[in-house]
Order: structure tokens, then sequence, then C-alpha cells
């Protein structure tokens, strides 16, 4: 069989079993086409994604002005590295330093290593800036939290599968309760050698966990009060998805939702990646002000990648269609006609237990126990029934569509959940 021949689903599952290292566990459906909120199988059948590549293709499958913007570039300079200037990279950091309020962007690729870098950031300002002695920086993080996959990010995961096996771990790190200020408060005053507190400002990954309405404003207050750097990884949570452009906008109440103005909860360190380039390339990135960034000096951090000029250019026009289109406002209206409509079913339904969330990341909670397979059926039963969407846990599902979804093809879904839940209730 040439391998350039059209496959069918099977035979491209099969291909990628026996010669894809087995790291994930994917619905049994195989994509060859996106655009918008639909994406196709190699068989033609339609599906609306509500998956978004976990909350990457925020502008919707194959964006035309992202597609555009980035076959563009990739005909002209794809790759300098940054031995040289190139002429994208210092456009995109004022465009995106200025959207989002920063003084300072550092480029990476991938939301592991902006996390990563992140870290770095935080213990170098904690030495050189703080006066922490070295080696002793430590830095708080949350129970169940979901940053990344390498070394040092799976050393404060509590998720056994991610760990085993992997250790040694990267010692630094303390781990309290997530929506307790309680406990980092108790952690904050126990420990002199605290540089940062990272945290999601909606834990993703956990299960779509919304935290308490105050909860980032008075962790942020508390982490000023210790001269700790406040850290909001907004990996997933970022770029308009919760109905705002950030989700640590809080309570800010401008009326642009590009709010580089003065928001409730502003992060001495923002950690963005997905959605930053519309899920066209990866393109992650690390904003700071200049008191914490200018710790960077040439040779102490880097990426061969990080800052191309096709990320750059790529970058660009994701976060300008996100401020044309409007679609953190969208994804505002949207989440709430959604969860309200969820929460008609939810009153008579037996499977279903509740919907939360912001904007148009949410999740529901299924019924059964955490190691039951009833989450993953539903999605099978979804697929079938023309909606893509995937389990967090055995009995958490998120919802998350692209944010250029309209009104009429969100109740459409709404019909196909509901219909596909009915087949579960008994
Ligand atoms: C996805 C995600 C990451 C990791 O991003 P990768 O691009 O997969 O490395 C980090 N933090 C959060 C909150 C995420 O959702």
């Amino acid at each position: 069989m040439a391998v350039l021949e059209k496959l069918t689903s099977q035979q491209a599952i099969d291909l990628e079993n026996k010669y894809g290292a087995h790291n994930y566990h994917p619905l049994p459906v195989v994509l060859s086409k996106g655009e918008g909120v639909y994406v196709w199988d190699v068989e033609g059948k339609k599906y609306y994604d509500f998956l978004s590549a976990y909350s990457a293709v925020n502008q919707g499958h194959c964006n035309p002005k992202i597609v555009g913007a980035m076959v563009n570039q990739a005909q002209t300079l794809t790759l300098t590295s940054r031995a040289f200037y190139n002429d994208k990279l210092g456009e995109y950091e004022k465009f995106a330093t200025e959207y989002f309020g920063f003084d300072k962007l550092l480029p990476m690729n991938t939301g592991a290593e902006a996390v990563e870098t992140a870290l770095k950031v935080c213990r170098k300002w904690a030495y050189e800036k703080k006066g922490i002695s070295e080696n002793d920086a430590q830095i708080i993080v949350c129970e169940n939290n979901f940053h990344g996959r390498t070394t040092t990010i799976i050393s404060f995961s509590n998720d056994p599968v991610a760990r085993k096996n992997f250790g040694p771990y990267t010692q630094g790190f303390i781990k309290i309760e997530y929506d307790n200020l309680e406990a980092l408060q108790h952690a904050l005053e126990n420990n002199k050698n605290v540089a940062g507190f990272m945290v999601e400002p909606i834990q993703g990954e956990a299960g779509v966990y919304v935290p308490s309405e105050d909860y980032l404003s008075k962790a942020k207050a508390l982490c000023e009060k210790h001269n700790v750097l406040f850290i909001a990884d907004e990996v997933q949570t970022g770029i308009a998805r919760t109905g705002r452009l950030l989700a640590t906008c809080g309570n800010c109440s401008c009326t642009d939702k590009n709010c580089s103005g003065t928001p409730d909860v502003k992060p001495d360190i923002l950690i963005l990646g997905k959605a930053l380039s519309g899920g066209a390339y990866p393109v992650s990135a690390v904003l700071a002000n200049d008191d914490i960034m200018n710790v960077i000096t040439p040779g102490s951090h880097g990426s061969t990648f990080g800052g191309n000029p096709v990320a750059a250019a790529v970058a660009i026009a994701a976060l300008e269609v996100v401020r044309d289109e409007k679609l953190a406002e969208n994804a505002y209206e949207l989440g709430e006609l959604f969860r309200s409509e969820m929460n008609k079913y939810i009153a008579n339904s037996k499977i279903v237990n509740l919907v939360r969330g912001k904007g148009l990341l949410n999740a529901i909670v299924i019924n059964d126990s955490e190691e039951s397979e009833t989450a993953w059926n539903i999605c099978v039963a979804l697929k079938e029934n023309g909606l893509l969407a995937k389990p967090t846990h055995g009995n958490i599902i998120r919802f998350a569509p692209p944010l250029v979804m309209t009104k009429e093809q969100l109740m459409e879904c709404v019909e196909i959940i509901t219909k596909t839940l009915k087949e579960f209730e008994k």
C-alpha cells in the first residue's frame, strides 16, 4: 500500500497504532479537513468540533486570515534563528505587548516551553531582585494543575500517570489546594523563600474547575503583600475562551474586551499559547514588565524556533481576528446561552449532575464514578451524532467549540448533545 493513497479511517488508525508511540488514547475518528466550527473525517462525515484542539482553535479551523498570513510569510522567510534579527519579530512584540498591556514578551513555541520560561524568569528574579539565596527559591502551585509535560512541570503534577517512572523530579515547588486562599496565605507566611505563585485561572484539564469569584484578585493581593510574583497560566483560558480576552481580566469593567487597560487581576507574568496562533502553528509567549523580564540576558534562555517570522506573522493575525471578530463577546454570550440550555436539560436528568464553566470553556459532570467509562461512551455516541468532545476524566466532558460559532449553530449543538444524553438516561 502506497502511503500517499487516500486512507480509510481504519487504515489511518492502524498506521498510528503500529508506527506511533502510544502516548494518547484518541476517540476513534480520523479527521482530514476543517473549516470554522466544523471538521470532516476521511469518509466525508461532518462534525461540530467541541474540543477546538484543547482551545487552540478559538478562531476556527483554517481561519482564512491566519492561514493567509502564514502562507504569505512562509513564502518570504521562515526561520533565521535569533542569531540575527528578523523584520517580523519586533513588530509582533510591539503589537502583542500593547494588546495585553505588558512591557515585554519572550517568544516560545509550545505551552510547556512558555511555562518553563516563566518558572525560569521567576527564579532568576527571586535571586537577582528579591534577594533569595541561590537554589532556595520556592514556587507555589496548585493541586490538580495541568501546566504541560516537561520533566520539571510533571515534578509538581499530581496526576500519577503523568509522573510515574519519570523521576527524579525537580525540587522547589510547594503544592496547595486550588481555590483555597487560606492555604495560599499559610504557604506564603511559612516560607520566606517563595518567589512565585503559578495558577490556572480556571483549571481546564482537571475538569473545568472555576474558582470562587474573588479567588484570583485576593490571591494576587496576597502575592503582592509578600513580594511574590503572580504567574497566570492562561494557555487554555486566554485569548477570549472564557468570554474575556484573558480570564484574569476578573471584574474589569471596560467595554472593550481587548482589555489592555487596568484589569482587576493583572498577572506579574502571563503565559500564553494554544490560541495565540489560532491553532495554525506552535506559538507561545511569556509576558511581563521590565522590572521582571530584564533579568533575562543574552545567552540565559532561548529557542531556535521561538520568535520566528512565521510565528510572528501568524500570532499578529490570530490576535487581530480575536479583536475584529469580537470573539470574547461572542464567547461570553454563547457561554451564557449554552449553560442555561444545559441547565434546562439537567433539571430533569439523572445522568448529568451539573454544567459549569465560563464563556465557551464548559464541562458537564456525569452522574457516575471517576473510573467509569460513561463519559467516554457518551463521547463516542456524540461522535456518531456529529459532535466531537473528549472526557477530561471518567465522568467529566469538556465542551469548548471554536469561538466563531453562531447562535443557530450552538442551538443545533445543544440539540445533538441533549438528544445523545437522552440515550443514556435510565
Ligand atoms: C495545554 C496547556 C499547557 C501546555 O501546552 P502545550 O502546548 O501542550 O505544551 C500548559 N498549561 C495549560 C493550562 C494548558 O492547558
